[in-house]
């Protein structure tokens, strides 16, 4: 199945010059959606996986469901003032502005060193999913693998990524 059918490229959003991504179509498109969701489930069925953790908001839609399949918890990763808990905070650069995102600090359970998996739907300059590996690492995670539903290739984030192996269901050049 070719997912890029499921995309809806919206130009100069949210500021001119960005070419947004929407999946909402992939999301409302049943047969889409569980091809996403088996695809990114059979990349990483062999990994030993103890948590998935992924970005607030769009990265929850695709986190949950996989955790589940993965037979791993889910840890959310919010933007600045949401978590209740005491969190550890990392600023990053986006593709378009500057944000912050936070963790909790006991997201996994402090004993040990848990593999995580860390998912999120756009990789784009890859600030955003690197200010979440060094969150991971701050709480006691260790990095097994990204998952994107999608990598905007041309911008290059995946140099940006602490290492581990990196899967994208969709790339644009
Ligand atoms: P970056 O930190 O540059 O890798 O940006 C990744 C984050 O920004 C993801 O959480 C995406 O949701 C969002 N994002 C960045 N660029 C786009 C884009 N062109 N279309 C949709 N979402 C994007």
């Amino acid at each position: 199945m070719d997912l890029t059918h499921y995309v809806r490229n919206i130009p100069d959003f949210p500021k001119p010059g960005i070419i947004f991504r929407d999946i909402t179509p992939l999301l409302g498109t049943a047969e889409a959606l569980q091809f996403a969701l088996d695809t990114l489930t059979e990349q990483f069925d062999g990994t030993a996986i103890d948590y998935v953790a992924a970005i607030e908001a769009r990265g929850f839609l695709f986190g949950v469901t996989l955790a589940d399949r993965l037979n791993a918890g889910f840890v959310p990763i919010r933007k600045p003032g949401k978590l209740p808990g005491p969190s550890y905070r990392q600023n990053y650069a986006l593709e378009y502005g500057s944000d912050g995102l936070e963790i909790h600090q006991d997201a996994f359970g402090g004993s040990g060193q848990k593999r995580v998996l860390l998912i999120d739907d756009v990789l784009a300059t890859g600030g955003t999913a690197s200010a979440a590996a060094t969150l991971l690492a701050k709480a006691g995670g260790k990095l097994a693998g990204y998952g994107f539903v999608i990598e905007l290739l041309a911008l290059e984030g995946r140099e940006q990524l602490p290492k581990a192996p990196v899967f994208s269901l969709i790339t644009y050049s």
